[in-house]
């Protein structure tokens, strides 16, 4: 099974919103007390840390584009997030996000490879064949498939009509498998 090669020389990609924090659906996360944590991630991150290379979150958040937040609120709800995937022991390397409208022209959003390229020109050791998407939706599954990543879709409600490599319950039930 790949999932028990990954070690350091991998890289995770992290969708955000259904994989690390409770999804709001038709709305945004545009405050620090709305940010709730699924359970098993901040037990989950430091396992992850210990086993792979870098670990980043890609997220879509055209909330930013719509007005509906600031860069600076989208900014302080991820300084709060790393703070405590950092006090419990875990670390993310960067967040990486797509604050533009979909359909703009040079969409920076997921299915579109903008972050991932992005990511590969900021960090070296990025090896798409050595790196795994994780999400919940269809676009992260395009995303990381398009890419040659191997793909996890974390199940929710969301229909799915791409082909994931695993299917898990949670990030921490992935975790778990590897
Ligand atoms: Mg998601």
């Amino acid at each position: 099974m790949w999932y028990k090669q990954l070690d350091k020389s991998w890289t995770i990609f992290l969708d955000r919103d259904g994989v690390i924090n409770r999804r709001i659906f038709g709305g945004y996360v545009t405050k620090i007390e709305d940010f709730h944590f699924i359970s098993g991630v901040l037990e989950g991150l430091p396992i992850l840390a210990g086993k792979v290379g870098k670990i980043f979150i890609v997220t879509n958040q055209q909330g930013v584009a719509k007005n509906i937040m600031s860069l600076d609120d989208l900014h302080r709800v991820h300084q709060n997030m790393i703070n405590e995937i950092i006090f419990s022991g875990g670390r993310i390397d960067y967040v990486f996000s797509a604050v533009n409208l979909k359909g703009e022209v040079n969409d920076q959003r997921k299915p579109n490879p903008f972050m991932a390229h992005k990511a590969k020109e900021m960090f070296a050791s990025v090896e798409f064949d050595k790196s795994v998407m994780i999400g919940d939706t269809n676009s992260d599954i395009i995303f990381g498939n398009s890419l040659g990543m191997k793909t996890v879709l974390v199940k929710s409600e969301e229909i799915i009509n791409e082909t994931p490599d695993l299917l898990v319950d949670s990030l921490l039930d992935f975790v778990k498998k590897i």
